[in-house]
């Protein structure tokens, strides 16, 4: 029986975080003073080993989840990854096997994920402008590196690519047309995301967000613009075409239109902790069961009761009383 939650979602989705480190700073999720030299992470010891993934995945598959995506921090750092693609690619039900990456070694690496099994990549790029980019991501890391990952994961079959942009005023909104140019007529699409209040450690204002609304008026007033259906239902990306033909682009409006109605996904963190929102503020220790001898039933009943109970609806009830609330970081809990 696949177990549905108190609102009657089923569950779809697995993010799985195979790390909390990563190679950026990104001020939006990991800001240098937070993630500084000594900052601790996760040891090798407290990160799930790829047996211990693919067995949850492979239980999680069995109350529901179509659809994996590996995440982190950057999911390229974990040392044999492709070990990873390969064996969770091997699950039957596993239907789409995806990854978000910041791209930066995936001119590297590409080649080998898409032998392992991957299907399909997420790339996140804020910026087409060097400045701005390396002002995003506190690392130095050229734009170039990007579009040279994003060029041979699509020359490897990992395409089309779907570019993720989080748009935060003041700091690179003015370059949204720009990105919608770049990639117009190459068939890989870019979504622009609203800038959310994820962690506690980014210092989210209002004020910082740039509406879903606003993105799509600046880019159809270049390039005229219709809205077009979702592609399956709990899409997360509205999604619109442009009038002449060449391509769509989506824009992800978690704060100005949430859409936690739809939402099926769950979150594994490098750690095993189970989430049932990105914005949660606790989570369940699978690996405690897993290294306690928990058999495949046993940790399918706990997975199923876990969903069961879950009531997330941050987004839509996102208000000033959330002020003061321990959440976990995203690059933590895996975006
Ligand atoms: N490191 C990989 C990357 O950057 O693609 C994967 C992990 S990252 C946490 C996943 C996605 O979350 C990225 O596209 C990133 O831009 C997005 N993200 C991080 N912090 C965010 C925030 N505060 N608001 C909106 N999106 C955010
Ligand atoms: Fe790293 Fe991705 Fe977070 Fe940027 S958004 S700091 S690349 S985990
Ligand atoms: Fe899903 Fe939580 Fe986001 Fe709502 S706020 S869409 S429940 S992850």
């Amino acid at each position: 029986m696949e177990p549905r939650d108190t609102l009657g979602r089923p569950l779809r989705d697995l993010r799985v975080s195979v790390t909390d480190r990563c190679n950026f700073r990104c001020r939006y999720c990991m800001p240098r003073e937070v993630f500084g030299r000594d900052y601790e992470f996760l040891a090798r010891e407290m990160l799930l080993a790829f047996e211990e993934i693919a067995r949850i995945v492979r239980v999680a598959v069995g109350l529901g989840v179509r659809k994996v995506r590996l995440t982190g921090g950057e999911p390229t750092l974990r040392h044999g990854l492709p070990d990873l693609i390969a064996m969770l690619a091997g699950i039957p039900g596993v239907e789409d096997l995806t990854m978000t990456t910041n791209g930066s070694l995936l001119a590297r690496d590409a080649a080998a994920f898409a032998a392992a099994g991957l299907r399909r990549v997420t790339v996140s790029l804020d910026s087409l402008d060097d400045a701005v980019f390396q002002r995003m991501n506190d690392a130095g890391v050229p734009v170039s590196r990007i579009l040279d990952g994003i060029a041979a994961a699509a020359a490897t079959g990992l395409g089309p690519i779907k570019v993720n942009t989080v748009v935060k005023r003041g700091v690179n909104d003015s370059g949204v047309v720009d990105l919608a140019a770049h990639f117009r007529g190459t068939g890989h699409i870019v979504r622009f995301i609203e800038y959310m209040d994820v962690g506690h450690s980014n210092g989210w204002r209002l004020d910082d967000v740039v509406p879903a609304a606003e993105i799509v008026a600046a880019i159809a007033r270049r390039f005229p613009l219709d809205p077009i259906a979702p592609n399956y239902p709990g899409e997360v990306a509205n999604r619109f075409r442009y009038r002449d033909g060449s391509g769509e682009i989506g824009v992800i409006a978690s704060v100005t239109q949430p859409f936690c109605g739809g939402c099926t996904r769950a979150r594994l963190s490098a750690e095993g902790t189970l989430y049932t929102c990105l914005f949660a503020t606790g989570g369940h220790d699978l690996r405690a069961l897993l290294r306690d001898g928990a058999s495949d039933d046993e940790l399918a009943a706990v997975l199923a009761g876990v969903w069961t109970a879950r009531t997330d609806r941050y987004s839509e009830i996102r208000s000033a009383a959330t002020a003061g609330w321990q959440k976990v970081e995203m690059s933590y809990i895996g975006g």
